[in-house]
């Protein structure tokens, strides 16, 4: 049984075209869940507050077509997002989502992939002979709608096949069994989203726990997939380094000392929207977001965040650096920011 069962399905009765969606609508009879069919709009409900109408949707999921016709780019760490899900049921206080998906964030699978890799391949094509990188994750949790759709496992599989294509996701759900046994040719890269489990504990209310998600990294390595880690956000909160270090401690634990794999390091920060969106979704939430104790950065899309001043940074960098350079040292750094 998959992580997450929605208690309510919205199904577009277009997706019933489609094999995905004919394959959804038998599970979720199966499983007892509540279909409600529309053609065009998602129907609306009434709800008493804004957090009821929020943790409704992280609730509901939604299949649906993907119609837009283009992919969104996705520096820096892909060229494009491949659109397979958009949203997430996890309940991750400080999640980015919270700014991207705002008040009705759907946890929405899309039936019609044969389009969605069409489209792929053409800016393969497109870019030829450079090679094109595919994000996974960027608007969602893949991984938690995976034990229904499959849509990874079909993914993976894809790219496998296409020359000068890479595909790349993370995650913090553990339901990677579809992904172990199939061919990849070392073109799909999983990487795990952890934290101390300080952080996990109180922020992270509905993902798993990080010894499931070391003991999925271990299963997705042993498969021979290209594997990393994000650690994010980092917070330098009250007994950090003990916490940290804990972490990189488990790490160790998990995977044999000749592992390869790589590191993505991102510290913590809010832009005033997600704020304003976070206190209301998660009344009296403790997400450190406080003006003035960061500093106001302009980022890449034009909107300003607040991120850690620059000595708590650099004591952030040295730590980390220094930890995995000696925990790993097979081990790569992607970036820290
Ligand atoms: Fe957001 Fe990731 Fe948590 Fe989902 S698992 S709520 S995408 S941070």
């Amino acid at each position: 049984m998959p992580t997450f069962i929605p208690r309510l399905v919205l199904m577009q009765r277009a997706a019933l075209n489609y094999p995905l969606g004919q394959h959804l609508m038998r599970r979720f009879n199966q499983e007892g869940i509540e279909v409600v069919f529309y053609d065009r709009r998602i129907p609306s409900f009434p709800h008493r507050s804004f957090r009821a109408g929020f943790l409704f949707s992280k609730r509901t999921m939604v299949v649906t077509l993907w119609k837009r016709g283009v992919f969104q780019t996705c520096r820096p760490s892909a060229h494009y997002q491949l659109p397979l899900v958009s949203g997430c049921p996890g309940l991750c206080e400080y999640c980015y989502l919270n700014t991207n998906l705002g008040r009705r964030p759907f946890v929405k699978v899309y039936v019609n992939l044969e389009d969605i890799f069409h489209q792929a391949r053409q800016y393969v094509r497109q870019r030829r002979p450079q090679t094109t990188i595919f994000e996974g994750a960027a608007t969602s949790d893949p991984v938690a709608v995976e034990g229904w759709t499959g849509s990874l496992k079909n993914a993976v599989q894809f790219f496998a096949g296409l020359k000068d294509a890479y595909f790349r996701f993370v995650t913090k759900y553990t339901d990677v069994e579809g992904l172990l046994g199939i061919e990849h040719r070392g073109k799909t890269e999983i990487r795990f989203s952890l934290n101390s489990d300080y952080i996990v504990e109180t922020f992270e209310k509905a993902a798993p726990r990080i010894d499931s998600r070391l003991k999925a990294a271990r299963k997705v390595w042993e498969a021979g997939y290209p594997l990393g880690f994000l650690i994010g956000p980092i917070f330098a909160f009250e007994g950090w380094r003990r916490e940290y270090e804990r972490l990189l401690a488990a790490i160790r634990d998990y995977l044999p000392e000749d592992a390869t794999f790589t590191f993505e390091l991102i510290t913590h920060r809010f832009t005033s929207r997600a704020k304003k969106i976070i206190q209301e979704a998660y009344p009296g939430t403790e997400v450190p977001m406080d003006e003035r104790e960061r500093r106001f950065r302009y980022g890449q899309f034009g909107y300003g965040k607040y991120v850690y001043p620059p000595e708590v940074m650099e004591e952030l960098q040295e730590f980390f650096y220094a930890r995995i350079e000696e925990l790993f040292p097979h081990a790569r750094i992607l970036y820290f920011v």
